[in-house]
C-alpha cells in the first residue's frame, strides 16, 4: 500500500528541550509501554499456529467460490459462497470475520447453522450448528447482502465528472482488514487461499479482479454474468473487484498480459504507465528469479475513494492521478512519482502477495522491502533521477519520528485492525527502506539478491515473519544478519554516532562512541546497536566499513584531514562532529558528494532539534551552502527554513527571518529563472518550482506578481505556462485570490475530467489568505462536489496556512458527526490528530487529549499520542530556540 505522496520539503521535525509532562503524556506513555514489550529472545520464523490473530488456527479456508451481484444505484450488494474448509479438531462453531453485512443463511455440507451471531466490535460471525462438525473437509455454504459505502474500505463507489456528465464506478479497498466487508472469510494474512470469483453486473461495463476472465454470459434482463479464472493460494486482503464504464489498454510482456484500466475516454494517458510496467515487469523477474506469477497484470485508475495505491495481487488499484500521464496537463517531472508507486506496487506483487507477512506485526516485511525496491528499480532503470539522493527527505523524516518517545520498533505487538491501520507509517516504509538498503550494503548486492532469490523460492505462496528474511540472508553470505539488523527491527530508535578528534604528531586519531538519539526525551531507555560505519577522508581513498559496537579507535589520515561518516548517507543512525571536525567538513564541502552534504545538513539540523547544539552551528553550515544548485542539498535547507517559518507564525521576529530567506534563497533562483533551458537537468525543473513556491511563502512581492502575470496569460492561452509550473503557480495566485481569481480557481477544478488538474484547482483555491474564501471552501467539504477522499485534503490545506488553522478545527469540531459518516470508520482515529499538528502550542496539544472521539480505539490513541508529542516538541523548541535563531538572522542581516 501507499498512500504518502513523494517526501514534502515541509517535513515536521521536532527538537527536544525540557520537557512538560502533563497526565496525558503520562497516560500516553504507560500505554506506549505496553505495547512495546520487550522481546528478550529474537522472533521465530514462520509457524502458522504460533501466528497472531484472532481466529482460532483448526479450522482453515482452501477455496471460496465467490458470488456477488453489486446495484450501483441502491449501493448495496448481494452474494453468496461455498467455502471448502479443513477442519482439524471437531467444533460445534464456525467463527470467521464479517462485519456491515446481513447474513441470510448458512449451512455445513447441508446442514443450516441453528444460531448465527454477529458481533460487530470484534468483527466476526459466529456459526453454531446442531451437530458436530467432524475433522477433515468440508463445504460451507453462506448466503449474505452487503453495503457499497463512500469511504473507500471494502466495496466503496466514486462518482466522477465526464464530458457525458456524472459517471459512477465501484472499486475495492481491503487492507488491512476489510475483505470482510465483503465476504465473510478467514480474514487474516496467514490463512490463505484460492478464490473462484463470478460478479453479475450490468453489460455495459468493464469487471475487472485478479484474474483474467474465464467466461462471460448475458443473464437476460440487461446484466451479465462475469466469471474470473481461479486465483492462486492467497491472502484475503489482496482481493479486488472494479466495475464501471471503464476502457483497457494492453501490452504483453514475455507471456504476460499487463493491462492499464481507466474510465471511458482516458486510456490513452495510461500509454506511460503501461511502458513503465512492461519495463519494470522485465526488471523483477530478473531480479526476484521467479516470473511473475500470475497471467495478467491490471493497473486500475480509479478517480476517487483513497489517496495512493494497493498492491491487490494481479489488479493494482491507484488514486486515477497517481497512474495517468497526460503530457497536454502533467509536469514531465511527474513521470518520477508515476514510476516510483509503480515500482512500489509491482515489488509487492513478489514481496507481500506471493510471499505473504505472517500478522501485522510484520507489515515492515511488506511495505520497507517495496519502499527499498521503488528507489533501487528506479535508480536502475532511470539513474538521471538519483533516486536514492533525491528521496534522503524520506530517511529523514522517518529518523525524526524514531527520535521521538512515542516511535515504535519496525517489528510491533499488533493487537487488532486499528493499531495495524496506525502501523502504515514513517517507520514502517522509510525506516524499513533505510535498513534494508543498510543490510544490502552491508552483505554486497550479489549475496543480498542470492538471499532474496531463495526467500522467494522457499516461500512462494505462503507466509513468512522476518526470521525467515534474515535466515535465508545468512545463508547466502554467511554474515550474522540477524544479530546486526534485530537491533534495529525489534527496538525503536536511533543510535547517534559521537565522532571526536585527537592528534598524535602528524597523525589523526578519531574515537567513535554511539548513544541513543532522541528529541524531546529527556530520560530515554538507553540502547545499544552494532552500527555499520562507513567512513572515508574527504578527497581521500574510497570508504571503509566498521562494525561499530560501543567504542572505537581509528586512524584518520593526518591532523585536521576532514573526515566524513555515514559516507553515501547508505547508513541509518546520526552522527555528531567535534567543533574541529565539523569545521574542516565545512570547509570542504565542495569536495563532499551531494549526498553527503545532505546527509550532513539533514544531521546539524537534527541535532539543533535536540538540542545538542545551537542553531547557529546548522544556520552556519548552510549559509555557504544556499547557494547549492543540487536539488537535494537545496531541499535539505529549504525544509529546515520552512520549518523555522511554520513555527515563527504569530511572532513579530518573523518578518526579519522571512527577509533573511528571501535574501539568500532569491539569487539561487535568478540564476535557475522562470523559464527551463533546453538541455538542464532532470532536476532542474521541480528545484525551480519548489523556490518559486518558498519565495512566495516567504513574501517575495516580484514573485508574486510574476506568477499572478502567468497564470493570467494560462487563463487566456494555457499553452503559455509550463505543465511544470502549473501547480506551484496555482497555489501561489490562490493564497493571494480575490474573489474573481478564487472563482477561476474553482472554475478551472470543476470544469476538468483529469482528476490531477481537480485537485490541483481546488487544492489552490484552499490556499486562500482570504477568511470568506477560507470559509467557502470549508463549506465544500460538507458537499459532494468532490470524492470523500479528497475532502480530508481540502480541510487540510485550508488548515495549513496559519492564520486559518483555528478556523479549520473549528469547522471540524462543528461539522464532526457529518463528516465522520461521510468519511468513514478512520476518520475519527486519523484526521483530528493529525490537523492538529498544524499548531506548535500547548493548549492545543491539550485539545487533542480532551477530544475523546480521536482516542475511541488503540490504534486512535497511538496516532494522537504521537500528534501529541509533535506538538508539544514543536512548542517547547519554539520557546527555548527561536530566539537563538532570531539573534542569528539580526547579526547576519547587519553583515555587509
Ligand atoms: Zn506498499
Amino acid at each position: 500500500m501507499n498512500s504518502s505522496g513523494p517526501p514534502s520539503i515541509a517535513l515536521l521535525r521536532a527538537p527536544r528541550v525540557i520537557l512538560r509532562v502533563s497526565a496525558m503524556t503520562s497516560l500516553v506513555l504507560a500505554f506506549l509501554l505496553t505495547l512495546a514489550v520487550d522481546r528478550a529472545a529474537a522472533e521465530p520464523v514462520f509457524s502458522f499456529a504460533a501466528t497472531p490473530g484472532k481466529l482460532l488456527k483448526t479450522v482453515v479456508p482452501i477455496h471460496y467460490a465467490l458470488d456477488l451481484a453489486p446495484d450501483l444505484d441502491k449501493l448495496s450488494f448481494a452474494g453468496s459462497e461455498t467455502v471448502d474448509i479443513e477442519i482439524t479438531e471437531p467444533t460445534r462453531r464456525l467463527v470467521l470475520n464479517a462485519v456491515d453485512m446481513t447474513i441470510e443463511a448458512a449451512a455445513v455440507d447441508g446442514e443450516a447453522t441453528s444460531e448465527l451471531a454477529l458481533d460487530a466490535a470484534a468483527e466476526t460471525v459466529t456459526l453454531a450448528f446442531p451437530h458436530p462438525i467432524a475433522a477433515g473437509r468440508h463445504q460451507l455454504r453462506v448466503s449474505f447482502t452487503g453495503r457499497i459505502n463512500r469511504f473507500g474500505r471494502g466495496l466503496f463507489v466514486v462518482d466522477y465528472p465526464t464530458a457525458d456528465g456524472r459517471k459512477r464506478m465501484i472499486s475495492s479497498h481491503l487492507e488491512p482488514a476489510d475483505a470482510r466487508r465483503i465476504f465473510p472469510s478467514w480474514d487474516e494474512p496467514a490463512f490463505k487461499a484460492s478464490i473462484a470469483l463470478t460478479v453479475t453486473v450490468p453489460q455495459e461495463l468493464l469487471a475487472v479482479s485478479n484474474m483474467p476472465v474465464a467466461r462471460e454470459e448475458p443473464t437476460g434482463d440487461g446484466n451479465k454474468r462475469v466469471a474470473f479464472q481461479t486465483t492462486p493460494r492467497m491472502a484475503s486482503y489482496l482481493f479486488v473487484l472494479a466495475a464501471g464504464e471503464l476502457e483497457r489498454v494492453t501490452a504483453d510482456t514475455g507471456g504476460v498480459t499487463i493491462g492499464v484500466v481507466t474510465a471511458r475516454g482516458k486510456s490513452q494517458h495510461g500509454r506511460y504507465a503501461l511502458d513503465a510496467a512492461g519495463d519494470l515487469l522485465r526488471y523483477f523477474n530478473d531480479y526476484f528469479g521467479i516470473a511473475y506469477p500470475l497471467p495478467k497484470l491490471d493497473l486500475i485508475a480509479v478517480p476517487g475513494g483513497f489517496g495512493g495505491a494497493m498492491e491487490n495481487w494481479g489488479g493494482i488499484t491507484f488514486f486515477e492521478s497517481r497512474l495517468l500521464f497526460d503530457p497536454a496537463t502533467s509536469a514531465s517531472d511527474a513521470r518520477r512519482g508515476i514510476f516510483g508507486i509503480i515500482a512500489h506496487e509491482m515489488a509487492h506483487q513478489w514481496f507481500g502477495d506471493l510471499v505473504t507477512m505472517a500478522w501485522w506485526d510484520n507489515i515492515w516485511l511488506n511495505e520497507g522491502f517495496a519502499s527499498w525496491m521503488q528507489a533501487k528499480a528506479a535508480e536502475a532503470l532511470h539513474p538521471d533521477w538519483q533516486s536514492w539522493l533525491n528521496g534522503s527527505g524520506f530517511k529523514q523524516a522517518a529518523m525524526s519520528e524514531d527520535a521521538r518517545r512515542t516511535t515504535h520498533p519496525i517489528q510491533q505487538a499488533i493487537a487488532n485492525e486499528s493499531e495495524a491501520m496506525a502501523a502504515f507509517d514513517s517507520i514502517t516504509y522509510a525506516k524499513g527502506q533505510a535498513i534494508i538498503r543498510m543490510v544490502e550494503n552491508y552483505l554486497g548486492d550479489d549475496a543480498f539478491r542470492a538471499g532474496i532469490r531463495a526467500y522467494m523460492m522457499q516461500h512462494a505462496y505462503g507466509n513468512t515473519t522476518t526470521a525467515d528474511l534474515w535466515g535465508a540472508l545468512e545463508m547466502a553470505s554467511g554474515k550474522p544478519v540477524a544479530t546486526v539488523a534485530a537491533a534495529y527491527t525489534e527496538q525503536g530508535g536511533i543510535p547517534l554516532v559521537i565522532a571526536q578528534a585527537s592528534c598524535k604528531g602528524d597523525t589523526q586519531r578519531i574515537t567513535l562512541r554511539q548513544e541513543r538519539f532522541t528529541i524531546h526525551d529527556p530520560a530515554p531507555q538507553p540502547q545499544h546497536w552494532r552500527v555499520p560505519v562507513a567512513r572515508g577522508v574527504v578527497g581521500g581513498m574510497a570508504g571503509e566499513m566498521l562494525l561499530l559496537d560501543g567504542a572505537a579507535e581509528i586512524a584518520a589520515g593526518r591532523c585536521g584531514d576532514p573526515m566524513k561518516l555515514n559516507l553515501g548517507d547508505v547508513g541509518y543512525y546520526r552522527v555528531q562532529y567535534d567543533a574541529a571536525m565539523l569545521a574542516a567538513l565545512t570547509r570542504s564541502t565542495d569536495r563532499l558528494t551531494p549526498a553527503d552534504r545532505a546527509n550532513l545538513l539533514g544531521d546539524t539540523w537534527a541535532l539543533v532539534e535536540a538540542g545538542r547544539v545551537a542553531p547557529a552551528v546548522f544556520l552556519d553550515l548552510a549559509a555557504p551552502l544556499i547557494g547549492d544548485d543540487n536539488r537535494a542539498v537545496a531541499e535539505q535547507i529549504i525544509s529546515a527554513l520552512t520549518r523555522i517559518d511554520h513555527l515563527q507564525w504569530g511572532r513579530p521576529e518573523r518578518a526579519a527571518f522571512q527577509a533573511y530567506g528571501r535574501a539568500v534563497l532569491r539569487p539561487v533562483f535568478d540564476r535557475i529563472g522562470w523559464d527551463a533551458a533546453p538541455s538542464e537537468s532532470a532536476d532542474r525543473a521541480p528545484l525551480r518550482a519548489e523556490l518559486i513556491g518558498v519565495l512566495g511563502t516567504f513574501g517575495d512581492e516580484a514573485i508574486v506578481a510574476e506568477a499572478k502575470r502567468r497564470f493570467a496569460e494560462f487563463v487566456k492561452d494555457p499553452a503559455s505556462l509550463s505543465t511544470a509550473l502549473r501547480g506551484t503557480v496555482a497555489n501561489l495566485v490562490g493564497h493571494h485570490a480575490d474573489r474573481a481569481t478564487y472563482d477561476t480557481l474553482l472554475t478551472l477544478g470543476r470544469n476538468t475530467t483529469n482528476t490531477d488538474e481537480r485537485v490541483r484547482y481546488h487544492m489552490a483555491a484552499a490556499s486562500a489568505h482570504d477568511p470568506t474564501l477560507a470559509n467557502e471552501t470549508l463549506a465544500i467539504a460538507l458537499t459532494d462536489e468532490l470524492p470523500t477522499s479528497l475532502i480530508g485534503r481540502l480541510i487540510s490545506q485550508v488548515a495549513s496556512l496559519g492564520e486559518h488553522r483555528d478556523l479549520a478545527w473549528s469547522f471540524v469540531k462543528a461539522n464532526f458527526a457529518a463528516l465522520a459518516a461521510k468519511q468513514g470508520p478512520s476518520f475519527q482515529n486519523n484526521f483530528p490528530a493529525n490537523l492538529l499538528t498544524n499548531f506548535t502550542d500547548a493548549a492545543h496539544a491539550q485539545e487533542l487529549a480532551d477530544f475523546a472521539p480521536a482516542h475511541s480505539t488503540s490504534g486512535g490513541r497511538i496516532v494522537a499520542a504521537r500528534s501529541y508529542e509533535r506538538i508539544m516538541t514543536a512548542a517547547d523548541f519554539s520557546a527555548q530556540q527561536l530566539p537563538a535563531v532570531d539573534e542569528w538572522v539580526k547579526r547576519r542581516m547587519a553583515q555587509p
